[in-house]
Formats: C-alpha cells, structure tokens, sequence
C-alpha cells in the first residue's frame, strides 16, 4: 500500500499501465476554415468535468476542460460552500472510474495512514478538494482555468465557443462540448420573488460568494430546512450573528432521505431505461419528500443558544421597515438585519446568457409529457430531454443544426438519465455513459474515413517467408514425409 503521495503517484501511473491507458489519439483530426477542431470542449472543472475528461482522455479523444474559476477553486468547495464535511460517506468512489488507485480512500491513506482512515467520519470539505485538485494533476487533464465561455453556437459540423480569458477573447471550435456546468448548470439560485425584490444588501442566496464576518451582530433570517440552510445559520451564528431564525415552511424537518433509499446499481443502470411514468412518479416522489439535513450540519445549528428552529412558518410577508426587513409567517412578525435564502436552485436559461443559442431549440420534458396534467412539478418538466449520449434534441419542428453536438452532464440531466451527472455516487458510471456515447458518435461520423483507413492499413502480421508451399498432395508421396 503506497505510504506517501509520490508512491501513489507511481501507483497510479502503474494502474493506468496495467489498463494499458490513457489510448492513443485514434480521432481524424478536422478543420474549419483552418482552424483545427477539438475533439472534445467541456465547459466545467469540476467534478463531473474531471471525470468525464479523464474518462474521454482513456478512450483517446482529445479533450480539454474550460473552467471560468481560477486553478484548484473549480466547483462549489472552497467558495461557496459552507458546510464542515462532505453530505456523502467516505467510502464512496466518486470520481475514481473504477481505478482503486483514484478513489478520495487511496489518496487518504497514503498520506495520513488506515488508522487515520478508521477515525476518520466524513470527509472534510477542503480536503475533498485537496484530493480533486490532486486527481487533476496526477491525471494530467488539460484544463484551461480562468476561461469563461461566454456563448456556445451550434453549426452543423461542430460547436462554437465564444471565450473570455486572461489573453482576451477567443474563439475554440469542437466537434462536441459537454455542459459539465454544475448544480445550478442551466440556470441558478431560486430566490422566491418576496426576497429578490428587496434591494440586494438585504440578502445573500445561500449559494452566493458573501463574506459571512459581515452578519457579526446581526439578527439573521435563514429560509429553508436543508442541508444549505442549517450550513448558512451555522457559518452566520460562528461568524457572531446575534440572532439566527430558521424560518421553515413544513411542520416539521424532513427525516428520511428517500433518494438514498433508491440508491444501488440497479438505479445507476436501469434509471434511463425506465418509461416516463415511472421516471416522473419517482422524482416527484423525491422532490415532494425533499432531503434532510445533514444530522451534524442540524447539530451545528442547534448547538447554539441563539439559535432558533421556526417551523411552520411560510413566509407571509417581507417588507422593508428602515434599515431592517420584517418578515411576517403565521406565528407572527419580526425584524432581521439580512436575509439567506436557501432555497435551492433551479433550471432558467436565462440566468445562463452563454445558453442563448441552445434554449429556444432544446426539447425539454414538458414537451414529451404533452398535453400536462398541471400538477406536474415545476423543477421536473422543465429539464432538458437527453438523447442516449447526454445530448439536447431538438424541439418538435426544429431542425438539428449542431444541437446533438452538445451533451447536458450536469444535474438537471437527471430526468433523462438518472442521478449520473452530478453528485458523488455514481459520477463515474455517468462518465462512463457519456464518454463510451460520445466516441460511438466520433466514429459514426468518420466511418468513411475509418473504412478508408482499414483498407489502406498495410502493416502485416506475416510476411510469407514462414511456410513454404507444398508440391505433394496424392498419398502416394506420403513415404516422403516419413
Ligand atoms: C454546497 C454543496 C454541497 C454539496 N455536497 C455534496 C455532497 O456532500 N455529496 C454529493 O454527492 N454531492 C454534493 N453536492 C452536489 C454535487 O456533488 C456538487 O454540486 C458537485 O460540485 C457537482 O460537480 P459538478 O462538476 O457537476 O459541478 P461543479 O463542481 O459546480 O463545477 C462546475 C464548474 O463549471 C464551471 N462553469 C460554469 N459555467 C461556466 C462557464 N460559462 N464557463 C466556464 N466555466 C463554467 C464553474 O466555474 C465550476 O467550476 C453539493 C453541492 C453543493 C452546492
């Protein structure tokens, strides 16, 4: 077992030799205009990204990672999040595609020990960090940080992007861009219109980058009971917030993590596979239910004394009294100096000008399930309707144009495809499934090429001076042999 960082770092190297990976580049290069086509752009860094690169990069197509954050604070875990550990348990594989080598576990004990490991509960947040940041290197993915894409075109034969970088603007050209864009990966913060109407140094959505030193001695309102709620009036009451109020809609917090109880491999594999029905009863089912907090992330908050659980308690009205906000729910009213929602976020294009071009013409689940009932869930049947590879399709009447050339790897995939595209669990089959897709496409699109390549191949296996041609074939000649 590798007893330091360097010795893991040949343990991997030996792994992907055993594998006999990363393949060679195997995919035509094209060219627009001369400009050379990547095989593969992915927009996003973070976890879904690295995966889905590392698993494109094993296949041999050429990939690189566009990240608008700066190097080694990709994704939500040394910026906006606020909690101690990881929600996940320890144990799970993440983004290691299925090389033990890779897993948060190996990279833990070789530099702290298998005693270190038993201790320890969950992994601490910036140390999941640590080890993505380690996974990158050690990996070798080609990431781009500071580059933020700020518009993705579809053409007919390959994607457009539009970039901001340090060098000023660029354009890259790609034969397919994968949206590993994150949580909110199609729109954003959900912040009930009663809160967003205020001036905005009223309030900080839970997921907003906000110094939290400010709220010092102030009465604080959290909207929401879940984990982000407990890890915002945790984050405020330790930063020496006077007053904490949990405002929480329901007459209780939710207890039982359903989506939980569902997972196993048989949801990892079958989950696509299911009909609509199906797929539609089990998220309205989880969202309906919703998922707890955390039990230290309450723990946190309850600990305490100024702390304050508000249940049943939907907000009635906001307004605006002097320099405080007065929030009024049915057990009454009271003022507070800032406001977090944590209300989650939610799938709106608009809040993603760089998808301009895609959301007018991407089928969403809406349009399958027409005519709607009406009280089908909001958040389920506006995400996008995912082809076999990720990929958007077209809405009914519009022509493709380069749009299947874009695939969704980000949470909202989820309808399509089941939860593959974004949390920890099952991450790495989700980049199995969208890498193995993606090259099936590569090489259905160059078979003439391919083809034409195998009957040019000239490299021989035997080159005739093995054998020599036999004369004698009537048994008569037998006694020759003999
Ligand atoms: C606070 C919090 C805690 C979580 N805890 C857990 C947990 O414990 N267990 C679990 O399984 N899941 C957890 N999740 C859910 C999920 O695992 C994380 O959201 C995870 O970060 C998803 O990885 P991702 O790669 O899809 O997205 P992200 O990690 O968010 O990465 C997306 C990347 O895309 C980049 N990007 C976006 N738009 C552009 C653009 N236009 N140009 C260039 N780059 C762009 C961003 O800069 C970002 O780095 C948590 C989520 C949050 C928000």
């Amino acid at each position: 077992m590798p007893t330091s960082l360097e010795a893991l770092n040949r343990r991997v190297a030996q792994d992907l030799e055993y594998l006999n990976i990363p393949s060679k580049n195997w995919v035509p290069q094209h060219a627009v205009d001369g400009q050379t086509l990547l095989d593969v752009a992915i927009i996003g860094g973070g976890m879904a990204g690295l995966a889905a690169a590392a698993s494109l990069k094993n296949l041999g197509v050429r990939t690189v990672i566009y990240d608008a954050r700066a190097k080694g604070y990709e994704g939500p875990w040394a910026t906006t999040a606020r909690m101690e550990t990881l929600r996940s348990p320890k144990i799970l594989t993440g983004p290691a595609i299925g090389i033990p080598s890779l897993t948060f576990r190996a990279w833990f004990t070789a530099q702290f020990g298998v005693a270190e490991w038993e201790k320890l509960d969950k992994i601490p947040r910036l140390q999941w960090m640590d080890y993505l940041r380690w996974y990158r290197e050690v990996l070798n993915i080609d990431i781009r940080n500071d580059h933020r894409i700020t518009l993705i075109t579809p053409h007919d034969d390959y994607v457009e992007l539009d970039l901001e970088t340090p060098a000023g603007t660029q354009k890259v050209l790609a034969r397919h861009v994968v949206l590993a864009t994150g949580r909110d990966g199609l729109g954003g913060p959900y912040v009930p219109e009663i809160i967003s109407k205020l001036p905005r140094e009223y309030w900080a959505h839970s997921s907003h980058i906000y110094d939290y030193s400010k709220l010092k001695g102030k009465a604080i309102a959290v909207i929401g009971a879940g984990a982000s709620a407990m890890d915002s009036a945790g984050t405020a009451l330790e930063a020496g917030a006077a007053r904490v109020d949990v405002l929480i809609r329901r007459k209780d917090i939710p207890r039982i993590n359903r989506g939980k109880g569902m997972g196993n491999p048989g949801s990892v594999y079958g989950m696509q596979t299911l009909d609509d029905h199906w797929k539609l009863a089990i998220y309205s089912y989880i969202s309906a239910e919703q998922v707890p907090p955390p039990h230290a992330s309450v723990l946190r908050v309850s600990r305490h004394k100024n702390a304050f659980f508000q249940l049943g308690s939907p907000l009635e009205s906001v307004t605006l009294k002097g320099e405080k906000v007065e929030i009024t729910t049915p057990k009454g009213s009271r003022t507070f100096d800032f406001i977090i929602p944590s209300t989650g976020f939610q799938i709106d294009w608009r809040q993603k000008p760089f998808l301009s071009q895609i959301a007018p013409k991407a089928r969403i689940w809406a349009e399958r399930l027409a005519p709607l009932k009406g009280d089908e869930d909001r958040a389920l049947i506006e995400a996008p309707d995912l082809g076999a590879a990720f990929e958007f399709l077209p809405k009914h009447g519009i022509e493709d144009n380069g749009l299947t050339r874009i695939h969704c790897f980000c949470y909202p995939a989820m309808m399509s495809h089941g939860g593959v595209s974004g949390d920890i669990p099952a991450i790495s089959e989700g980049a199995a499934r969208l890498s193995q897709a993606i090259v099936a496409k590569l090489y259905q699109e160059d078979i003439k090429e391919h083809f034409a390549n195998a009957k040019a191949f000239d490299e021989p296996e035997v080159f005739g001076d093995e054998w020599t041609v036999a004369h004698n074939y009537d048994q008569a000649a037998d006694e020759e042999i003999a």
